[in-house]
Parts: C-alpha cells; sequence; structure tokens
C-alpha cells in the first residue's frame, strides 16, 4: 500500500501502562463466572471498571402501592401481615406469596419459583420490598428484594446466561475497591477544566454507584465526552489519511450538461446543488467520501446516476449498492433505462452459468453500471476498472464499512446516500471523515402528506374511506411492527392479523409482506404491487426503504408509536410521490401523553430535518442513529445515553485539537491507534 508518509504514526497506547489484572483477580470471580464475563466483552478488572450500565431504577423513596402505575418498579414500605406460603402450580412451577400492607392497603408479595423466600417475610417484620407491582388482579408486588433501608439508586447491567445484576453489582464494587484512588485520569487538565468534566475516578464510581440522578447525568456526561472526543479525532485521522491518499482524477469537462440532457426532468436547485459538489470531488485525483443526504422522495438516485454515468463516460465501472433486493431491482430498472446493456444486476441464488458469465463481464474491463445489495457487492467477486461505488439508504454505513470500499482495488470514489435527515450538529459528529451535500428541497407539483392519528373507534371509517380510494384506482401499504401473532406483545397488531382482518373486511386485491419470505416471493409480491395488481400490500417495515410505487397514496401504520419519528417519516415518504393527494394513518393504542404529541409532531410538519430535531430533542441521540448498528463503529454504549450537550462539547474540543496539530498529544494518539485498527483488517484482505 502506497499511501502517503503521514503524520500520524501508530505508537504504543498511554492507556496500556497500567498492569492490566485479569477479571477472576476480583473476590468471588472463579474461571466459570470469569467465562461468562468473558461473554460480556470482560477480561480484566479495568474492562469492569468502564462497563457501562444499561440502565437504573429509582428505589431512592417509598411509595405507596396505590400511587405505583402499573408495571414499575418501586420500593414500598411494607409490614408483613401473614406467614409465607408456597404453592404448587402446573408445570412443576412454585409461588410463594406473604400478606403485608403499606398502612394504606392490603397487598401481597410474591415470588416466582423461589420456595427459599418463605422463610424471609417473618411475620411482624417491617423492611422495604422493592419489586414490580402488579395491580391488575389485587395490589401485588411481585419477586420483590426485601430490604431494611432504602436501596437507592441501583444499576442494571446487560446480563448473559450465567451472571446475574447481583454478581454484576459485586464485581462492579470489587473492581472499584481494587482500583480506589488509582484510576487514572485520560483527559489533560486543561480540557477537564474548559468543560467543566468530572475526574475519571470519580464518574466511573457514580456509574457504578450513583448517589444521586444529578450526579449520575455528569458522569454519564464525562463518559460520553471522552468516547466522542476519540471518535472525533478518529474520523479526522481517516479523513486526513484519505486526503494525503491517491484517488481517481475523473475527466468531469462537460459531463454534468451532457447528463442533465439524459434526464426526464429539470433537476432542482438542491438536486443541482450536490451534483456540482460530486463533480468537483470526482475531478480531484482524492477519493471522493461524500454522504448525499435528502429526505425521502427529493431525488437522490438522480444524483448517483450523475455519478455513474461520468464513472462510465471515463471509462470505469461504477457499483450501486442497495440495502434490499426489491431495491437492487428497481435500481436495475433505472440503470437499463440509462446505460441499456451495461447495466448488470447481481443478485443471490443466479445460476452458475450466468454467475461465471456476469463474473467475466466484470472482468472484462468493459465500463458497467452494477446494481446488487451490499452483501453481494462487498462480499462479491472482482470487479475491474471500478472507479465509483455508491451505497444508496445507508445512513447506517458505518466507518469500518466506509473505509472497506475505499480500500478496494483501485481507490474508487465513494458516494453515500441517506434518507434519514440527520441534525446538523449530529451529522458533523457522525460522520466527520465525510464531505456532507443536503438535498433539502422536493421536487416540484408534491403535495403534503396528510397525516392524522386515527383513535380506534374511526378504525372502520377509515377502512371503507381505504375501500372506495382503492376502488378509484389508489394503491395503499399498511405497515406493522410485526410479522406474525407468536411474537406478539399485548396490544399490538401483527401484519399477519392485520392481512386477515383487511381480507375480511375489505373487497380488494391483498397481500402481505415481511422479512421472512423467500427472496423470489418478495420480489414477486413487490412487482405485483407495482404494476397494480395488487392495490393493498400489508407489510412489515420491509417497505421502508426506498421502493418507488407513484400510485401508492395510502400509508397506514399501525402501533405507530412503537416507531420512532424519523422512521415513521421514512415510511410515510413511501406516499405522496406523485402528485394526487396522499394520505398517512397512525394507529396508537398508547395514551401516553409523550407518545400523542411525538405523533403530532408528524401531523404537523413534512419536513423530515424538522422531524429530527425534535426527535432529538425529545429521546437523545441514541434512538435517531441507531445504537445497536454502530456499536461495532467506536460509538459506545456511553455516547447514546448522553444528550447533545456532550455531544457539541466533544466536537468542539476536537476540533481544537486538530486544529493544534499536536501529534505527541496522547489523545491524538490514542485515535490513531483506534483508526489503525479500523483499517486494519481491510488492508490485509
Ligand atoms: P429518493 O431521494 O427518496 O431516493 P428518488 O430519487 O427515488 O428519491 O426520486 C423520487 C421520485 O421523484 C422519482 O420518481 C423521480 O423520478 C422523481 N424526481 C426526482 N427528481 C425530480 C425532479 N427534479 N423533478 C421531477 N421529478 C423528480
Ligand atoms: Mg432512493
Amino acid at each position: 500500500c502506497s499511501m502517503a508518509a503521514s503524520r500520524f504514526t501508530t505508537i504504543i497506547s498511554p492507556w496500556n501502562k497500567m498492569a492490566v489484572a485479569p477479571i477472576t483477580s476480583i473476590k468471588g470471580i472463579g474461571p466459570r463466572r470469569a467465562e461468562a464475563f468473558g461473554r460480556l466483552g470482560l477480561f480484566s478488572v479495568e474492562d469492569m471498571l468502564s462497563f457501562m450500565p444499561r440502565g437504573y431504577i429509582d428505589y431512592t423513596k417509598s411509595v405507596l402501592i396505590c400511587e405505583a402505575e402499573q408495571g414499575m418498579l418501586c420500593a414500598v414500605k411494607v409490614t408483613i401481615t401473614g406467614e409465607a406460603k408456597t404453592v404448587r402450580i402446573r408445570g412443576g412451577l412454585t409461588i410463594t406469596t406473604a400478606a403485608a400492607t403499606d398502612g394504606l392497603n392490603k397487598l401481597q408479595l410474591c415470588w416466582y419459583n423461589q420456595p427459599y423466600m418463605a422463610s424471609k417475610p417473618e411475620a411482624g417484620r417491617t423492611c422495604y420490598a422493592c419489586g414490580r407491582a402488579d395491580k391488575r388482579r389485587g395490589m401485588k408486588l411481585m419477586n420483590p428484594q426485601l430490604c431494611d433501608e432504602l436501596p437507592g439508586i441501583v444499576p442494571q447491567y446487560p446480563l448473559v446466561s450465567g451472571l446475574t445484576q447481583k454478581i454484576m453489582r459485586g464485581a462492579a464494587a470489587g473492581a472499584l475497591g481494587m482500583y480506589k484512588g488509582r484510576i487514572e485520569e485520560t483527559l489533560p487538565e486543561s480540557i477537564m477544566a474548559e468543560y467543566s468534566l468530572m475526574p475519571r475516578g470519580d464518574a466511573l464510581l457514580a456509574m457504578h454507584m450513583p448517589q444521586s440522578f444529578e450526579q449520575l447525568e455528569r458522569a454519564k456526561e464525562r463518559m460520553a465526552f471522552e468516547d466522542m472526543l476519540l471518535y472525533a479525532l478518529m474520523l479526522s485521522i481517516l479523513r486526513y489519511r484519505r486526503e494525503q491518499g491517491g484517488g481517481i482524477a475523473f475527466n468531469m469537462k462537460g459531463k454534468l450538461e451532457s447528463f442533465k440532457k439524459l434526464l426526464p426532468f429539470e433537476p432542482t436547485a438542491a438536486q443541482f446543488r450536490a451534483m456540482r459538489n460530486i463533480s468537483s470531488d470526482m475531478a480531484k485525483n482524492v477519493q471522493m467520501n461524500r454522504l448525499v443526504q435528502g429526505d425521502v422522495g427529493s431525488g437522490k438516485t438522480a444524483c448517483a446516476l450523475f455519478a455513474i454515468y461520468a464513472a462510465i463516460e471515463n471509462g470505469y465501472s461504477a457499483a450501486l449498492m442497495a440495502p434490499t433486493e426489491i431495491l437492487a431491482d428497481q435500481h436495475y430498472r433505472t440503470l437499463k433505462n440509462m446505460f441499456g446493456s451495461r447495466a448488470i444486476l447481481l443478485k443471490g441464488g443466479m445460476k452458475k452459468k450466468e454467475r461465471e458469465e456476469i463474473a467475466a463481464r466484470l472482468m472484462g474491463g468493459e465500463a458497467l453500471a452494477i446494481t446488487g445489495t451490499h452483501a453481494i457487492i462487498s462480499g462479491g467477486g472482482e470487479i475491474a476498472n471500478l472507479g465509483l461505488v455508491i451505497a444508496d439508504e445507508q445512513h447506517r454505513f458505518g466507518v469500518r464499512q466506509r473505509a472497506a470500499i475505499s480500500a478496494k482495488g483501485s481507490a474508487p470514489d465513494t458516494l453515500i446516500m441517506s434518507a434519514t435527515p440527520i441534525p446538523r450538529t449530529l451529522s458533523l459528529l457522525m460522520y466527520g471523515d465525510l464531505e456532507l451535500s443536503v438535498i433539502d428541497e422536493l421536487p416540484p407539483g408534491r403535495k403534503p402528506i396528510k397525516t392524522r392519528i386515527v383513535p380506534q373507534e374511526k378504525r372502520d371509517d377509515m377502512y371503507r374511506f381505504i375501500e372506495n380510494e382503492l376502488k378509484d384506482g389508489a394503491q395503499c401499504y399498511a405497515v406493522c411492527p410485526l410479522v406474525e401473532e407468536s411474537e406478539a406483545m399485548e396490544g399490538v397488531l401483527s401484519a399477519a392479523a392485520l392481512y386477515k382482518e383487511l381480507s375480511r373486511k375489505l373487497d380488494i386485491s391483498i397481500e402481505l409482506m415481511h422479512g421472512r419470505l423467500s427472496a423470489a416471493e418478495k420480489q414477486a409480491r413487490a412487482a405485483r404491487f407495482a404494476s397494480g395488481e395488487t392495490k393493498l400490500l400489508v407489510s412489515t417495515t420491509v417497505v421502508e426503504v426506498g421502493v418507488d410505487v407513484p400510485n401508492a397514496t395510502i400509508m397506514v401504520i399501525e402501533n405507530a408509536d412503537r416507531f420512532g419519528l424519523a422512521q415513521l417519516h421514512q415510511l410515510r415518504g413511501r406516499v405522496g410521490r406523485g402528485s394526487k393527494e396522499s394520505y398517512c394513518f397512525l394507529l396508537s393504542e398508547s395514551d401516553s401523553k409523550t407518545a400523542k404529541e411525538r405523533l403530532s409532531i408528524l401531523c404537523s410538519t413534512t419536513d423530515g430535518f424538522k422531524i429530527a430535531e425534535r426527535d432529538l430533542e425529545m429521546r437523545g441521540p441514541g434512538e435517531l442513529i441507531g445504537a445497536r448498528q454502530h456499536g461495532e463503529d467506536g460509538l459506545s454504549a456511553a455516547m447514546f445515553a448522553s444528550n447533545m450537550k456532550a455531544f457539541n462539547m466533544a466536537k468542539d474540543a476536537a476540533d481544537k485539537l486538530i486544529a493544534k496539530g499536536d501529534m505527541s498529544d496522547p489523545l491524538i494518539k490514542k485515535a490513531v491507534i483506534t483508526a489503525d485498527e479500523k483499517t486494519k483488517n481491510i488492508a490485509q484482505n
């Protein structure tokens, strides 16, 4: 690899100075238990120290059972009034119960399969019972712990089999004891002072044994700050390295003008801006690494087509990766229209002969426009002369995946397209290694989608309305959070159940779509919907991304409160693509006030960026960017637990550190190591 000599070189981490004590040096952890800890990624005492609880239970004050909400975890000060009794129920299970009072009401303490609890609640004893309130049939507290004092704020750790919360709390206490007064500070004094951060030692103590929620917030902020600072630094380093490395300098002269003639419409000003950005990136002899962010329906595909067109005109192949096969098929049709026989669709389950023919063409040096799913293109064989890679609908495209693409043979230009509008502050941090183009304008003639929250008693009216519209030639999606009833949670309608209900109640052609169908079946059903043969598609969120059926004008979303606002907005974006009036109906059985408030935001605006900002305010960054998808990206649990304040502070601090450019700064050194780790495996492949 002939990357230009970098200012950033690998050095030994100052973090490893401290001798690593194996987790078995904590009292009570033997080899068996250590194995369970290992499955959580915890091998050393230091690992345990920095292991983040996933949540906290508030046992700081006692409540009366009548005040407790159904299902709430609470501490109730009780006096035991009767002897405990254990009875056997079906399947060898036992229930142990004891009568108690909180001074105002009688209640029952219940333990499942803990017959040994029978000896604990002696009649006459007064204590705090901490457990889950169940008020459906009489007042009960389920599986309570009995404590003489209020337990305070109790951390809840992620678990694997073989571990319990009690073991985890013991291990955290053990680790804290061993490192008492010896937890090293990782941030420099100046940064600590400038952003008034809690020292690392205090923060770790507070994470595991918080004294107050206020203290806990400051501790989380401090931990998140450090992780985000490193993350932002790492992205800056990756960006710097890319800028130092070479790339293809495409000849872009006149390309935008000749491409415009091929488009059936006039690009919007925002599309045109993004295309000009792409054009100047591609002309440079540096790899393009650009994110095009634009609301659903804003016309990102045209920007991708422009880049593909320019690559092909320069004699290079281009790959357009889609998240689903349905979307890859759709892209294939578009590519065929523009590039004829140069368009190639890669898909799973191809016959050997077909596969070999395509492989030969990919290696033949012809300039091709290739599409397929991410898995197939990034996992699949070689493509000669690959000059451009585009990832469609991939705001969750991680650092590692981005680095994997840029490491491909000819150092192709990359373009990432995302329909998830992310507030600028957040995207600056998340995508610090990318250039950003925002398409903040919809093509002309779109009517805003009429969005309504439909109360349950109006459900049948809604069905009538839909039936009429569909008989007039419209089409409708109905989306559910679950596939089958067997997965069901109480009060959640599954796609299978809705499909049955609608088939019974409506006299129109309906089909069911979900992720468990075979690829061929999914494709067939999607095609029937696209052609208009099927009028109503009942579906799980597989229709979330990219599908373009302009004739679909109604979107029904069941249990809408279970989706994030950004996701609801995405779903809604499946309709309103033509010039006809479109509707989005949100159904929800939740009577929580915040749920209603969130849904009403959707009714009041169709601006994706506004919706994302509100979502961010209401739920924090974690939900918005999808914590799970980013787990392996170096975005830690702490970052998602944190607030925008920590995000902004960390970004600010990272910018200042980079501007100083002091390579001996331990934080920058650590960020260099992380950046190396992210790209190491890839360079070897
Ligand atoms: P998305 O940004 O969600 O990927 P698409 O690229 O699929 O959006 O575009 C949505 C629809 O709008 C397509 O049918 C496309 O042909 C059409 N479209 C895109 N840009 C324009 C434009 N400037 N004028 C008119 N129609 C457009
Ligand atoms: Mg799209």
